[in-house]
């Protein structure tokens, strides 16, 4: 995550279209000969003899939907469902130069991962509940208080479809039964250990939930969260075109070369066939890599 490959790839003759949006790709004898979309505001059209698609897990099936390739693309949207709760502490524990904390609970995994989450003012305030003066009250004193997360390996699956007429993608996600009690167990989990740091007050991320105060209060949460009543976010999607060699359930084959197309090629988290339960981005950089090279050699 701190290094980049651009300039490496410039000097070996890339050439970079920076504010780029890839609005569909041209089908012709089952190839692509063109991708066209815009760029800085301005049509482009880009031709190419091999055409690799990485734009994540939501976007790349909506590209190659909008393009009229649909088999088995889109159909098994696997992530990682994930809450987030507001703890709030008797003494200052923040503070601006934090950024995004990277600890972690791992016992769980990967059934179950807590953290530490952005903390920032605005961050907190997305996640806070009740009354607008209650809230401007816990930002003003926005140092002692935390961001933290539960995050669920996902045991769901939904789709990635593209709405007629405007090509805008579309998720839809089931929270299983599974899920809904996982991540009840993981904020029992996550109160008991902010609790035990110190925390005076958790917010419940139930709707019209109120507050946690004691570990006593997490009891009703740990069964699982209700139905409906949850404010469910995630930032780790995978599998909307899983890599493999079985056509029946597969989008690409295992280098991530689209079945039934010979140009065109996926190498994003689209490409992992399940939710793998811990941080992605080491495993979809992993596999993009071996991709890349298996590609490079012909
Ligand atoms: C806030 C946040 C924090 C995260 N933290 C972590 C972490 O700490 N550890 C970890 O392992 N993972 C983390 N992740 C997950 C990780 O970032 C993703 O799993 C990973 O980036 C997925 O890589 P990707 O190549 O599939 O997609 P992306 O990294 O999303 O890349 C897709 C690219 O395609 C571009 N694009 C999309 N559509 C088009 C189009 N039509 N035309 C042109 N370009 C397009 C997008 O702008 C984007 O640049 C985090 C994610 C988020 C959102």
């Amino acid at each position: 995550m701190s290094e980049t490959l651009i300039p490496r790839a410039r000097a070996a003759g890339a050439e970079l279209v920076a504010e780029a949006r890839i609005d569909r790709l041209v089908l012709h004898g089952g190839r692509a000969v063109e991708a066209r979309g815009q760029a800085a505001g301005r049509p482009i059209r880009i031709v190419f003899r091999t055409c690799v698609v990485c734009a994540g897990a939501v976007q790349t099936p909506a590209l190659l939907r909008r393009s009229g390739v649909t088999r088995n693309i889109g159909d098994t949207l696997r992530l990682h469902p994930m809450v987030r709760v507001v703890a709030r502490f008797s003494r200052e524990m923040n503070d601006p130069r934090y950024g995004v904390p990277a600890e972690q609970v791992e016992e769980f995994k990967p059934r179950l991962t807590l953290g530490c989450s952005h903390s920032s003012v605005p961050h907190a305030a997305l996640w806070l509940d009740g009354p607008s003066e209650q809230r401007l009250a816990s930002l003003r004193e926005w140092r002692k208080l935390g961001v933290f997360y539960v995050a669920a390996v996902g045991t769901g699956s939904g789709r990635v479809r593209v709405l007629p007429g405007l090509g805008s993608a579309v998720v839809t996600m089931d929270v299983t039964d599974e899920d809904r009690h996982n991540l009840g167990d993981g904020i029992a989990k996550l109160g008991e250990l902010l609790f035990s740091a110190g925390a005076i007050e958790i917010s419940n991320p139930v709707a019209g939930g109120v507050p946690f105060r004691s570990t006593s209060d997490l009891a009703a949460i740990r069964p699982g969260v209700p139905h409906g009543r949850l404010a469910v976010s995630t930032i780790h999607l995978f599998s909307t075109c899983p890599m493999g060699e079985d056509l029946a359930r597969c989008a690409t084959d295992s280098l991530g070369k689209v079945h039934g197309l010979d140009n065109v090629y996926v190498n994003d988290a689209s490409l992992l066939p399940l939710s793998p339960g811990v941080n992605p981005q080491e495993t979809v950089l992993a596999v993009a890599r071996r991709n890349a090279m298996a590609l490079a050699a012909g």
